[in-house]
């Protein structure tokens, strides 16, 4: 569970933040929902919903090429959504933010244009807990540029070997494509200390935030990371928005890796002039509407306070662990000693999509399956688990109402 901090964090009013999520408060299959799929995708406060609904009433316009009024409305909100995510970053400056459509293009971009830098026999390292994500685009650049991919080991609790991700960094080592927070085991790898080890042998640092960036802080100087990449539906924000920060230096010698209107300075058919950043990076008409949304959201999880939700969340987590571990034929996967909001598991013999279908029927929504991530899976010897994952809306009566659930499971099943 997350380190302490100095001073406690503030309790928040959990009834009243669950008031802001008008989605929680209906019934599914004649049950109160129970939504504890946060890992997948998180809720989204009225704020959010309506800073977008906002924009299409108001001021919905193409940005940065008009003259009209409300163009410059739509690109002034949609350059103060970008001022909101450098600061919640800490980044220098609002040009090293780029907008994506999420994490995996994020990851796909890096792969693609700073894999253009790269050369054959150059190394990436990944680790074994990856998503899916921020492992087939690697797979995918080592076949274009004969780049070698290297996996360092995770131990039996779903902790990072770090002793063993040392020894596979070398003087070939390019770059290093880390998770902050694994999804499917909650594990928080310890980033800080992973960088300047990267760092020590010359490689560059890519830090998968999807998972972390709702309840740690992700202080881009401060950890010194080279690019860090996160969606913004995973932090209440809208889905197809996410975010790519990458330092200026880095982003100033990479090609684009998409062309088309706005990355242009000038275009004739012999010779194109590209745009200054972050346009460079961002062909055509982006999703204006979930830039604005993924601002909102980013407001509002700064009004609750990163500390006060993390704080929040291991109580859930430290009290789920604990109610999980009295079930009958229960195993948590994913046993990390730094660990935040996920509570993956297995239920005797019983299949996790079976568990996950009486579950439903008992209004709770869980997550069930490989979770993008098969070779965590192979290494715990499952085909499958079930995963509850918190938000900062979810309660001990969550969990209570879980255990209820699953205890009908195997009755049902079992
Ligand atoms: N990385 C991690 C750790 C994730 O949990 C996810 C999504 O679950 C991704 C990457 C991919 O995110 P997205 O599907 O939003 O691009």
């Amino acid at each position: 569970m997350s380190a302490t901090t100095a001073t406690p964090a503030k309790r928040l009013d959990v009834d009243a933040i669950r008031a802001e999520f008008p989605i929680l408060h209906q019934q599914v299959h004649g049950k109160p929902l129970v939504y504890l799929d946060n890992a997948a995708t998180k809720q989204k406060p009225r704020s959010v919903i309506e800073s977008q609904s906002h924009y299409y009433e108001r001021d919905n316009a193409n940005i940065h090429r008009g003259v009209h009024l409300l163009s410059c409305r739509a690109t002034d909100a949609y350059e103060a959504a970008r001022a909101r995510v450098r600061k919640f970053l800490n980044a220098a400056e609002d040009a090293e933010i780029l907008f994506t459509r999420g994490t995996t293009e994020g990851i796909n971009r890096v792969a693609r244009s700073y894999g253009e830098l790269l050369s054959a026999g150059d190394e990436i390292l990944i680790s074994h807990m990856e998503h899916h994500s921020n492992i087939v685009p690697w797979q995918m650049l080592a076949k274009r540029k004969g780049t070698v991919l290297k996996v360092a080991p995770i131990d039996d609790a779903g902790q990072l070997d770090v002793a063993a991700f040392e020894r596979l960094l070398s003087p070939k080592t390019k770059l290093v494509s880390i998770v902050h927070q694994s999804n499917s085991l909650g594990t928080i790898n310890p980033i800080a200390e992973l960088i300047a080890k990267a760092h020590a042998v010359g490689a560059v640092v890519l830090v998968d935030a999807a998972q972390s960036c709702s309840h740690l802080k992700v202080d881009v100087r401060a950890l010194d990371a080279d690019f860090v990449v996160l969606s913004s539906h995973k932090i209440y924000g809208p889905t197809g928005v996410g975010v790519l920060y990458g330092k200026r230096a880095l982003l100033d010698r990479m090609p684009p890796d998409e062309g088309g209107g706005d990355m242009i300075l000038s275009v004739t058919f012999e010779k194109t002039i590209y745009n200054k950043l972050p346009h460079k990076f961002e062909a055509g008409t982006p999703n204006i509407a979930g830039v604005i949304g993924l601002g909102a959201a980013i407001d509002w999880v700064e009004s609750k306070g990163l500390d006060a939700i993390a704080a929040h969340e291991d109580d859930v987590l430290r009290y789920g662990t604990q109610k999980l571990t009295e079930i009958p034929g229960l195993r948590i996967i994913g046993t990390a000693a730094h660990k935040a909001s996920v509570l993956s598991f297995t239920l005797g013999d019983i299949h996790p999509h079976d568990v996950g279908t009486v579950l439903d029927m008992e209004g709770v929504a869980i997550r069930t399956g490989h979770h993008c991530t098969q070779p965590v899976m192979d290494r715990f010897g499952v085909p499958a688990t079930a995963r509850a994952s918190l938000a900062v809306y979810n309660t001990r009566a969550d969990v209570d109402a879980l255990c209820v659930a699953l205890h009908k499971a195997i009755e049902v099943l079992g």
